[in-house]
């Protein structure tokens, strides 16, 4: 699951465009509607061209609010950064674009609009290189440029057939097991108690879960939960997720507090981070310094220790050490805005580098800062986790060139991965990771199979006759590249999650239902063979009884016994078959064909295959004429 976020100066049409896209009014408090302004964060969601549904973050755009922007914009997956076209770029434009790429939000759409207000071609050609100018050296050079009319309705569908393109591209949110919700909102509702909202990260919530609300540690227990106004009994990683909470008071709750699971994460009041001051504010960034400090939805005060150097000049980058004032849920790899807090801006920002340090550093200190250095690259196994996560399932050559490691590195990083489990080779049972190898976080391979076998369930529940999903078909639902796809069955179906029938796919648990024409061309079926058990009817014909698929699974299930591609069996005949000829080879015994033919009253046909498919198993080995009892010769018979 996937959120958008809007960026874009206040009256661009932000608020408009969400509803025209969705249907939804974003501005949902009474003096919102009044002002016709976006005072704070919005919510409304939408399915895309492709199916996949999306929610949506819409921003005020006031200055005077930017802060409430801050609140929404991180753990979004890509921006729709929203311009008016008769007025141009202004400066919450710039603002909200120097945030997003402070945040590193990778990708996003660019919309244009209100194109209905301007008859000038012209005009619409210089305002759009005003914003390609804009968005030059930023992560959104390359963002596709809309031009709509959200009250005319022009361009709308370019617009969600782009926003489609962008998140086609964004890697699905890991599930790292460690789920977080940074809220974004906590309040009642009459007759259900206190509920809490905000965009879930690194892990799953279920319903019935006990969770603490950090960093007060409030105990509580999720009584359900929704996704997009829906109830869903699990809420995935990257989905806007609301939490109906028993055991907590709203009061207790504040924007910015975290939902967790008890014992998961620590609350911190110190944090090593990597930043990069922009270059507008002309002031360098002092030491102790305060600041004003955003991650995710949490907003703090925060006094700054620059690292290894006197001061932060503009556009520089520096170590730093936040000391805040209250304590705040983070990770590595968390991203962050610092602004000064008044007269207000936006300062910088940046990303965690250690969650936790365990103490205030020396400020000139060379091991601790190359230590930090070094906490910022991560591990070797960490680097290629990250190039792994990012890739999706392929194979290691792609991952280990992503992480750009060495071949030492890299032998070092899978040694390790693993080591803790936290890799998995698909496609072979075992073996040495090579080049090829496709590989998976254990992560994404819980999600990937999750995903599988949710997929087949709904096709099993739409088309109970059917023996399983055709594996074309799952592998395009699926989106996946064919040998990772076909490397991810294999090892599905080696782990009992799949049911491997060749050119379809089933759950292992699936029973196929009959219906009752198909019930009764099977009993036509079995008489047939009741009718004459050792001269039964030929493969063929059984097809043309019962039809291919109906076939396919009464094999499968073992009732008929398949010798060759046209003999075949029911099972209790094959077996009493069987134990009569071991019964002949006892002590040294031989027998030919012709007398096999004889005493099962057959033809020749049959008893070659019998004798043919008994050497094959094992059962029995040929010596000219002649078969003996082979060493296998299994109890029971060979089965097919
Ligand atoms: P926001 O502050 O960016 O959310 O902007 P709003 O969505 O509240 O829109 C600001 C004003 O512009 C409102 O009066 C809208 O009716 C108007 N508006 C928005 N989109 C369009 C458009 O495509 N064409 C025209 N003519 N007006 C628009």
């Amino acid at each position: 699951m996937r959120v958008l976020g809007t960026a874009g100066h206040v009256d661009h049409g932000k608020s408009t465009l969400v509803r025209a896209l969705t249907g939804i009014d974003p501005d949902r408090l009474r003096e919102e509607q009044e002002r016709q302004m976006t005072i704070d964060l919005g919510f409304a969601w939408m399915t895309l061209p492709g199916g996949e549904e999306v929610g949506i973050v819409d921003v005020p755009g006031h200055r005077d609010f930017i802060e409430n922007m801050l609140a929404g914009v991180t753990g979004i997956d890509a921006a729709l950064l929203v311009v008016a076209a008769d007025e141009g770029v202004m400066p919450q434009t710039r603002e909200h674009l120097a945030i997003l790429d402070l945040l590193e939000v990778p990708r996003g759409v660019v919309c244009l609009t209100k194109i209905d207000l301007v008859d000038d071609p012209s005009w619409l050609a210089l305002v759009s290189d005003e914003v390609r100018e804009l968005l030059a050296p930023t992560r959104l050079a390359s963002a596709p440029l809309i031009p709509v009319s959200a009250v005319r309705g022009d361009g709308l569908d370019d617009l969600r057939a782009a926003l489609a393109g962008a998140l086609k591209e964004a890697p699905l949110r890991a599930d790292l097991g460690k789920p977080r919700l940074p809220i974004d909102r906590a309040f009642t509702i009459a007759g259900f108690g206190t509920v809490v909202t905000g965009t879930l990260s690194d892990g799953s919530l279920a319903a019935g879960q006990e969770v603490t609300i950090l960093p007060d540690a409030h105990r509580a227990r999720i009584r359900s939960l929704q996704t997009h106004k829906a109830r869903v009994e699990r809420a995935v990683p990257g989905s806007r997720t609301a939490a109906n909470l028993v055991g907590v008071e709203v009061r207790d709750l504040e924007r910015g507090d975290v939902l967790t699971l008890p014992e998961t994460y620590p609350s911190t009041r110190v944090l090593d981070v990597r930043f990069r001051l922009l270059p507008e504010p002309s002031a360098p960034l002092r030491h102790n310094q305060e600041v004003k400090l955003f991650l995710a939805s949490a907003q703090r005060l925060a006094r700054v220790r620059v690292l290894g150097m006197d001061e932060v000049p503009p556009g520089a980058e520096a170590w730093l050490q936040l000391v805040i004032d209250r304590p705040i849920v983070a990770a590595r790899d968390d991203r962050f805005i610092l602004r000064r807090p008044s007269p207000g801006a936006t300062l910088g920002g940046g990303r965690v580098v250690d969650a936790s340090p365990a103490r205030l550093h020396r400020r000139m200190n060379r091991a601790a800062l190359e230590a930090l250095s070094r906490r910022a690259q991560g591990s070797p196994g960490e680097i290629l986790v990250q190039a792994i996560q990012a890739l999706g399932p392929g194979p290691l050559r792609a991952a280990v060139e992503r992480a750009g490691l060495g071949d030492e590195a890299a032998a070092e990083a899978i040694a390790e991965l693993e080591g803790g489990g936290r890799l998995i080779l698909l496609g072979q049972g075992g073996g040495e990771a090579r080049a090829d190898t496709i590989v998976v976080t254990r992560e994404a391979w819980q999600d990937l199979t999750r995903r599988l076998r949710d997929v087949l369930g709904a096709y099993h529940a739409a088309n109970p006759l059917r023996s399983g999903m055709p594996r074309e078909e799952l592998k395009s639902r699926l989106r996946m590249h064919p040998r990772a796809f076909a490397a991810a069955v294999e090892t599905a179906s080696r782990e009992g999650l799949v049911f491997d029938r060749g050119a379809r796919l089933a759950l292992p648990e699936h029973q196929m239902l009959l219906s009752p024409a198909q019930n009764a061309r099977v009993e036509a079926l079995r008489s047939r063979f009741r009718a004459s058990p050792s001269t039964p009817p030929s493969v063929k014909e059984c097809l043309e009884e019962v039809g291919e698929e109906v076939w396919a699974h009464l094999v499968e299930s073992g009732e008929f016994v398949l010798l060759t591609a046209e003999v075949v069996f029911e099972r209790s005949e094959y077996e009493a078959m069987v134990g009569k000829i071991r019964e002949a080879l006892a002590d040294g015994a031989t027998i030919t064909v012709a007398e096999v033919r004889d005493r099962f009253n057959t033809s020749r046909k049959f008893a070659l295959a019998l004798m043919e498919h008994l050497d094959a198993t094992g059962v029995t080995v040929r010596e000219g004429d002649f078969r003996k009892l082979g060493r296998a010769a299994p109890e029971g018979g060979g089965g097919a």
